[in-house]
């Protein structure tokens, strides 16, 4: 058997692996599984790369493997929990800005004639790694909050897209008829790319950004798989075109998540024109031994975590008060919206970190139709997603989006430092409601104490 066979019918059992991988990443009961399915197909992946016949040089590759490898070791450890959407966002960069890489690399492979096939997915490789390198620093930038994460549009915008299109269209049609390393087109292609990416993501801002971030994730695969094509290599297409097709199904979701449509994400500009009513009213702080008073007597407890549950750490601490409430006869749930956090599953890593059992988490659409007979429902530091001007004031930038009702449940804690808006930038009404008590403090202190009061 050949080496090159060897090899395919490794491809062929990684591509397998990481299907399943994949589909196993789908249940909460199974993810850890399906990571590890999926690790294992990747290591195959690798492996039978490194032994095909077409390695150029290995003490390279290992040389970048131990580079790459401290950095992602050092990253892994030292990053805070908090800093991980913004550490995605790399990761996608990463991958554009490797595809991008390998597809450019494809011109020195040192075979004389580059067919009109291989230089488009050579365009292909380079415009999509491109703007999906710049794209993901920008929302690196927004997420990190390193920029002002509001949508930025000026006028004359769209004109300018179009042009960047335009220059992208006519570099990528003139390097196609005489593909070359040297060609001038390839480097204003590259450079057009990156342009592209920057002028993509600016335009979106505030609660949209979930969608940019599945987005490019998607873009990171399509680049890979358009680099598969460029070299030849298989595996790099079927993985490519799974990250891609996967990234494409999160964006659809994320879409639906904030009822909006992709093209209007895209375009729009989140809340550049549109500006809420004022909020005003009688804000009532409680104190934790109030607190504590009012969910002795409930049996029916709703915990909705938001962002600042992660700048918290507070998952334990919800676990633990959620048993207590158990243990006192009390019903239990934990809700979770889907753009909740700073990435997609953020609320769903953080609980299932804390062993919160799954059957106790539910989903916006079911708690939202019985959510009037939930005795106490306690938002940790949530904000955008539980914010009613997403259902009332069609002046404000989040009308449509989705909520999870806690207005309508009997009493609503709030538990945050301050008054201040969410990710949106949009003010709450919700902290002035009539059923509303403020708990103000860091939400894992705030809900330890409570703990403490139940002695
Ligand atoms: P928000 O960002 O709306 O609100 C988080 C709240 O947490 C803040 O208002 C903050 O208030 C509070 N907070 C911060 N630290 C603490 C702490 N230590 N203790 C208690 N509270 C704290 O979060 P949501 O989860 O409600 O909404 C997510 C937002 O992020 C949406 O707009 C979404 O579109 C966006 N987004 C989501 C992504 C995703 O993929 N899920 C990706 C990118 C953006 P205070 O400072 O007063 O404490």
């Amino acid at each position: 058997m050949s080496i090159d066979l060897i090899a395919n019918l490794a491809y062929i059992l990684a591509a397998a692996l990481f299907i399943f991988g994949l589909k196993m990443l789908g249940s909460p009961a199974t993810a850890k599984r399906g990571n590890l399915l999926s690790s294992t197909a990747m290591l195959i992946a690798v492996v039978s790369g490194l032994i095909s016949a077409d390695v150029v040089s290995y003490e390279i590759i290992v040389g970048g493997m131990l580079v790459g490898g401290v950095v992602g070791a050092l990253a892994a450890r030292l990053v805070a929990m908090t800093s991980m959407p913004e550490m995605v966002a790399l990761f996608n960069g990463s991958g554009g800005a490797s595809s991008l890489l390998v597809g450019w690399a494809t011109l020195y492979l040192g075979t004389s004639d580059t067919t009109t096939f291989t230089a488009a997915t050579i365009v292909l490789a380079i415009l999509i790694g491109g703007l999906t390198f710049t794209g993901s620093l920008i929302a690196y930038g927004k997420l990190s909050e390193r920029i002002n994460s509001a949508a930025v549009v000026f006028p004359m915008q769209r004109f300018l897209n179009a042009a960047i299109l335009l220059g992208i269209v006519t570099c990528a049609v003139m390097f196609c008829l005489e593909p070359s390393a040297t060609s001038p087109y390839l480097y204003a292609l590259l450079g057009l790319a990156l342009v592209l990416g920057v002028m993509a993501v600016i335009p979106i801002g505030g609660a949209d950004m979930p969608v940019v971030i599945s987005l490019l994730n998607s873009y990171s695969g399509i680049a890979a798989c358009a680099a598969g094509f460029a070299v030849g290599n298989n595996i790099l297409i079927v993985a490519g075109a799974l990250v891609g097709a996967s990234g494409i199904i999160l964006t659809n979701i994320m879409c639906k998540a904030m009822n909006r449509s992709l093209t209007n994400v895209l375009f729009s500009g989140f809340g550049a024109v549109k500006s809420a009513k004022a909020v005003e009213g009688e804000v009532k702080p409680v104190s934790v031994e109030d607190a504590y008073y009012i969910l002795e007597a409930a049996s029916n407890v709703c915990f909705v975590p938001g962002y600042g549950m992660a700048v918290a750490q507070a998952q334990h601490v919800v676990k633990e008060l959620g048993k207590i409430l158990e243990a006192n006869g009390c019903e239990v749930s934990y809700a979770i919206h889907p753009v909740a956090g700073r990435m997609p599953g953020h609320m769903n890593v953080l609980l299932a970190e804390a062993d919160v059992p799954y059957e106790q988490l539910v989903e916006m659409d079911d708690i939202n139709p019985r959510i009037e007979n939930v005795d106490v429902a306690i938002v940790i530091g949530a904000n955008d997603v539980v914010n009613p001007s997403a259902r009332e004031d069609s002046d404000s930038p989040i009308y449509g989006m989705p909520i999870i009702n806690v207005d309508q449940a009997r009493t609503v804690f709030v538990l945050k430092r301050s008054m201040a808006s969410g990710f949106s930038g949009v003010d709450n009404p919700l902290f002035f409601g009539e059923n509303t008590r403020m708990l103000f403090g860091d939400a894992k202190e705030s809900i330890s104490g409570v703990i403490g009061e139940f002695g």
